[in-house]
């Protein structure tokens, strides 16, 4: 009765099964112990059946009463029906619950598995999971015995499961907390009423005859089937060529709630279990998990091969991680006896690619436990570099998995910029082995807690291997601060901790707030605080948090408690809360005292919720409530912080030195020190604080003479700050437009990397606006002007044998700095610089020699193609096909997107969504990189419109994917036409695309907003830039 009410073949969702596939996942295994249990259960049903005949005259009269009922509750269970039931249905529904309710009160009334949260009546303690892994077809069949302690009364387990065949469910008693076995008759077994499972939530629910006793063991025991996916989600495969052979593996990917899709399981968080995990399979392939392997046999006849992994530590189950493949791995160990491998293709392994990552691991978990104080968990740290992967990486304990592209380095063709992300990308996952692995945020709403922080010590951790990076200090400013600060400047944004209760909403926490916005925050905090105390309380933090999980409170009050010890009275959760619960960040408006009562040592500060836009910034004034969380109560109209405001005065040969201040208020007054005319101010020394920083006019003027004639006196972080926030405070309609153009009029005089790269970020985004326009000569022209000296004195990278295998040793500051300078130059069209990058493409074709500097090699191939014929392009076409290095196939396919050509672009993109030529994570990139080339924008844009429903299907839940193509095909757009074009294709097309188009239209919105109010004053302003002063 109501045995299996499931029906997984409705609720597998085959989007990702191409047709080659579909036919093989059907086909289910069949081993000798298949059969044997197929016989079996033939035999018993036989022996059922006949039993059944003769006492069914017996029970007919019960069946025939409870009939209606258990229709009725299997109709609910069932996959597809929830959402086809009619009025009349759930009205019986409605009927029949509150009939339940009145009469018997019969908790089943409560249905726990219709919430979206797992009811918390039971708790996992311990999973042991066996799985027998078919790479022959894609499929794998399991048992999982998850030990529970029951919590609170119930008759009802809920899990997770998702796309699983449940074949056998069985539940027994285990006896107390002390695990003993209990010896009533029957060997403790439950009888098991019904189990279903509950696609929209997906659930799966088992229902017992008997309550389960409050601090009792149970074991709950189920078998199921599934296919190895070929979307990137859950138990998935890939595949790549090694000598023309197609070659398979098989991975999981379980972050954020695809565990559920492998083995049923409590997939959140918070229920952190151990983990005994068993793979059986063909021996030609190896297997991997958290854990190395306890013990390995060759078991049945099939001559299978079944590794049995050692317990793992409390952890949840979205970290669990295993692989089936045939690599090859190189291996380290560090001095506490931790053993590191790196698995790759065997190919990359022999040529030695994966080297560089395992030799900076093993230096950075050496690194993590000095400043944690806490020892790395696990007796080894695995790193897996697999070919298709939805993220960079996953950070699983002790089975990191990278896609190759960030993780194999090709020493001889790599560019520094290459090698600088591929180490980030590792120093954030070694990270997560602490903030994620083994100290979890209690739900998905503070996922930046260990985001934010992974991105945080990306900096730290890269500054550790390369002091001369001066990441944190600077490189940080570039691309986080200035990054997110884009993001979160408009009023689609929203507060770092967001409320998610949905599995569909779980997703889209995983965005730049998370991660670039946590690591500026954290950021900020920790310069406040000083980095003894911050280390301090990290260490407290996660020694109190161990094994466990937290929330972000946990984290404020181990902060404020280190704070404390040294007499410093700060309520850290307090100030942060503001950071948090509220979406955006301030602009602080300082001023020198007009005042005539009062003498000019004072300054008044004030505070408003940056945005870009006036009309947005007074519409949002009344439109409070859907700004911040609503667990912050404010009084006010509009948001306001807790601002730790550092401030510093200077003249022309000294500047003081910085002093902290608070500003709680919307306007306040502090005094300053000694100031007269020629006195300027400077806030947010070094840009450690998360809020852009405005000035009277007299005082920008006064910032723009000295960096004029001595820049040095004002910090690196300091120049690239000012130029961020001048450019973004007249995007925004609070400054002149003329301000940022004055203030880059120093460049010629800029020696550092940093504020070049802060200016020329904030160019490329006007040029997106510009470059369709008239007068966009103009703008050109005045870019080109502050590049030229120093292009010229900089010059081209020589390609010396020396650097090769070396580029460790190079200086990176002046690399990059180079690099800018010739970006710069042969983007705005610099004619020596156009002559330089196609001698070397000339050369290399008719050499088939490549010297072109590994540095600068994107931007040579790219404005070769651009200024050069069809034949270039089949050439660079030519070597994409034929490069196996990874990092110069990806330069390649880049470059071919900037041909003038649009032939030719609407070659690629077709080619690169219908054919396997391209792969498929680069095909988005691809569509991105036609939107950048201003041939190309119209193309992008109506290619992706009209493609929408493919790329959607294909890549719709790769939500980061998404939204950056999303961003790519949009942010140029900024004509009236433009705009309404975007607004029939969201009301048409946009539905369930999450934020990244309501954040689109906000971009063009005001794109079109711009040109309306501020073109004219900035072409006004080019036509006769007033010299020095400010116009
Ligand atoms: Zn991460």
């Amino acid at each position: 009765m109501g045995l299996n009410d499931s029906s997984p073949g409705a609720m597998r969702n085959g989007r990702g099964l191409s047709d080659q596939w579909a036919e093989s996942v059907v086909v289910r295994p069949r081993t000798t112990e298949r059969h044997i249990t197929v016989h079996k259960r033939l035999v018993l049903g036989f022996a059922l059946s006949i039993l059944t005949l003769i006492i069914v005259t017996a029970v007919a009269v019960v069946l025939s009463v409870r009939f209606e009922e258990c229709s009725e509750q299997n109709g609910e269970g069932a996959a597809g029906e929830s959402g086809s039931r009619g009025s009349g249905g759930s009205s019986r529904l409605n009927g029949s619950k509150g009939e339940r309710n009145g009469e018997r009160g019969d908790e089943e009334a409560v249905q726990p598995w219709r919430n979206s949260r797992l009811p918390g009546s039971v708790r996992p303690r311990h999973y042991d999971l066996r799985l027998a892994v078919y790479m022959d077809n894609f499929t794998f069949s399991g048992e999982v015995s998850i030990e529970l302690e029951c919590i609170n009364a119930t008759r009802f387990i809920v899990l997770h499961a998702d796309r699983l065949e449940v074949d056998r469910v069985s539940v027994t008693a285990e006896g107390g907390p002390g695990g003993r076995p209990s010896n009533r008759p029957g060997g403790g077994v439950m009888r098991v009423h019904r189990h279903f499972s509950f696609p929209a939530n997906q659930m799966y629910v088992v229902v017992l005859h008997r309550e389960l006793k409050p601090m009792r063991l149970y074991r709950l025991n189920v078998s199921f089937d599934a296919a190895i996916e070929d979307e990137l989600l859950g138990f998935f495969r890939s595949s790549y060529t090694l000598q023309r052979e197609k070659r398979y593996l098989a991975v999981t990917q379980f972050s954020p709630i695809h565990a559920r899709k492998a083995f049923p399981c409590f997939d959140e968080p918070f229920y952190k279990a151990t983990f005994s995990l068993t793979l059986g399979h063909d021996p030609q392939y190896t297997s991997l998990s958290n854990m190395p392997v306890e013990s390995s046999s060759l078991e049945d006849e099939d001559g299978w091969v079944t590794n049995r992994f050692a317990r793992t530590p409390r952890m949840s189950t979205y970290y669990l991680a295993w692989a089936v493949c045939n690599f090859t791995y190189r291996e380290t160990q560090t001095d506490s006896g931790v053993t590191i491998r790196l698995y790759a293709r065997p190919d990359a392994i022999s040529s030695g690619a994966g080297d560089y990552a395992l030799h900076i691991t093993k230096r950075l978990l050496g690194f993590y436990q000095d400043y944690f104080k806490v020892q790395y968990s696990l007796p080894k740290l695995d790193l897996l570099a697999v070919p298709k992967h939805p993220y960079a990486a996953m950070e699983n304990w002790g089975l990191s998995v990278f896609v190759e592209q960030k993780i194999l380095l090709d020493a001889e063709v790599s560019s520094s910029s290459y090698q600088m992300e591929l180490t980030m990308v590792v120093v954030h996952e070694i990270c997560h082995q602490w903030f994620g692995d083994l100290v979890t945020p209690m739900w998905w709403e503070d996922v930046w807690l260990k985001e934010g922080f992974a991105h945080f010590f990306e900096y730290v951790g890269t500054d550790f291997l390369f002091p001369k990076w001066n990441m944190e200090k600077q490189r940080f400013l570039t691309d986080v601060l200035h990054e997110v600060m884009l993001v979160d400047g408009l009023s689609s944004s929203h507060p770092i901790s967001q409320e998610v209760e949905q599995a569909t909403d779980i997703n889209r926490v995983f965005d730049w707030i998370a991660y670039k916005k946590g690591a500026a925050l954290i950021r900020m905090l920790a310069n406040v605080m000083g980095q003894p105390l911050f280390q301090r309380g990290l260490n407290d933090y996660l020694l109190s948090h161990m094994y466990s999980n937290a929330a972000r409170d946990d984290l404020w009050n181990k902060l404020s408690q280190a704070m404390r010890s040294e007499g410093r009275d700060i309520d850290i959760g307090e100030m942060m809360d503001r950071w948090t619960l509220q979406m955006g960040y301030p602009v602080i408006t300082i001023t020198k005292n007009q005042s005539e009562q009062l003498p000019t040592h004072y300054i008044t500060v004030s505070q408003e919720h940056f945005l870009y836009g006036e009309e947005v910034r007074s519409n949002n004034r009344f439109n409070r409530s859907r700004l911040q969380g609503p667990k912050l109560n404010s009084t006010s109209h509009s948001l306001q912080w807790q601002v730790p405001l550092t401030v510093a005065v200077g003249n022309t040969s000294t500047m003081s030195s910085e002093r902290l201040i608070w500003i709680n208020n919307r306007t306040e007054m502090h005094r300053i020190g000694q100031m007269d005319d020629s006195t300027w101010l400077l806030g947010n020394i070094n840009q450690t604080g998360y809020f852009r920083v405005n000035y009277d006019l007299q005082n920008w003027k006064l910032l723009i003479q000295q960096l004029h004639h001595n820049p040095e006196i004002i910090s690196v972080g300091n120049r690239a700050g000012l130029i961020d926030d001048a450019f973004n405070l007249a995007r925004a309609g609070y400054l002149p437009q003329g301000v940022p153009l004055q203030l880059i009029g120093y460049l010629p005089e800029e020696t550092s990397f940093l504020p070049w790269h802060a200016a020329s970020r904030a160019l490329y985004q006007l040029d997106k606006l510009l470059d369709r326009t008239e007068e966009y000569s103009l703008f050109s022209d005045y870019v080109l002007k502050q590049v030229a000296a120093r292009y010229h004195q900089m010059g081209w990278p020589t390609n010396s044998p020396g650097n090769e295998g070396n580029i460790l040793q190079v200086s990176y500051q002046t690399e990059e700095l180079q690099r800018e300078l010739i970006m710069l130059a042969c983007s705005f069209g610099n004619k020596q610089c156009h002559r330089q990058a196609v001698a070397y493409i000339s050369d290399w074709i008719s050499s088939n020699k490549n010297r072109i500097p590994p540095n600068i090699r994107d931007i040579v191939y790219c404005t070769g193609v651009s200024l050069m014929d069809e034949d270039v392009w089949e050439f660079i076409w030519m070597k994409f096909h034929s490069t196996s290095a990874v990092s110069e196939k990806k330069i390649l396919l880049e470059a071919l997107t900037c041909s003038d050509n649009t032939f030719l672009l609407n070659r690629l993109l077709n080619l690169s969504l219908t054919s396997d030529l391209v792969p498929e994570q680069d095909v988005i990139d691809v569509i991105i990189h036609v939107g950048r080339n201003p041939q190309g924008r119209n193309l992008a844009w109506k290619y992706f419109r009209e493609k929408w429903d493919v790329l959607n299907a294909r890549y719709g839940e790769a939500l980061f994917m998404n939204s950056n193509l999303i961003s790519g095909v949009t942010e140029f757009l900024n004509t009236e036409k433009e705009l309404n074009e975007l607004k029939e294709f969201i009301q048409s097309s946009g539905v369930g695309a999450g934020p990244a188009l309501p954040r689109a239209l906000e971009i063009v919105e005001g794109n079109v907003r711009w040109h309306r109010l501020h073109r004219r004053q900035f072409y006004q302003w080019l036509r006769k830039p007033p010299s020095p002063a400010l116009g």
